[in-house]
């Protein structure tokens, strides 16, 4: 299960470089407990070309997702892994401006996690809330579910002749119900 981070895990707040900005959705923790409890591995795919553009650190990204993560287990969920691209070809820190192959919809996120932890993108399902998440999952072999939360809101209004997402739902829960149901009506 790869989910994409900023409009589908956190709020969308444009950069986040802030812990005080740092807001959970509602419903996430439980959404991804219930993805827990049924086997599925959760990992966090998430550009943050902010590292390359100087608005915050990769220490401080790390922190998020320490605070992410702290935040989760106080309700029992957890986030197996949590993979960033920190690059922008129109960067201004020099280390990070340059085009890359792991920027989404490139799959060098997904190629890396699944090899580190052993799993079938072909057999995943990527959670977005902009096109280029369903481009990445399409990209990738895995199933794309867009989420009306963050920028979905505004993209799921105009598809802009992209592949199209195996669903468009409300957000995040609506997201683990629906690959839950799929997976089961699989068996
Ligand atoms: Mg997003
Ligand atoms: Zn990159």
């Amino acid at each position: 299960m790869f989910l994409d981070r900023d409009g589908v895990v956190i709020e969308e707040v444009s950069y986040l470089s802030s812990m005080k900005h740092l807001a959970l959705f509602p419903w996430t923790t439980d959404a991804i407990r219930a993805l827990n409890r049924a086997g599925l591995p959760v990992v966090v795919i998430t550009n943050q070309s902010g590292i390359a553009r100087g608005f915050f650190t990769e220490a401080f990204v790390d922190e998020v997702h320490r605070e992410i993560s702290a935040r989760l287990a106080a309700g029992g969920a957890r986030i197996e892994a949590y993979y960033y691209c920190p690059h922008h070809p129109d960067g201004r820190v020099a280390e990070y401006a340059r085009s890359c192959d792991c920027r989404k919809p490139g799959p060098g996120l997904i190629d890396r996690a699944a090899r580190d932890l052993n799993l079938d993108p072909a057999r995943s399902f990527v959670v977005g809330d902009k096109w280029s998440d369903v481009e990445l999952a399409r990209a990738a072999g895995a199933r794309g579910v867009l989420v009306r939360t963050g920028h979905g809101a505004e993209q799921s209004r105009d598809r802009g002749g992209r592949a199209a997402a195996d669903a468009i739902v409300d957000n995040l829960a609506a997201a683990a119900s629906w690959i839950l149901k799929s997976l089961k009506s699989e068996v």
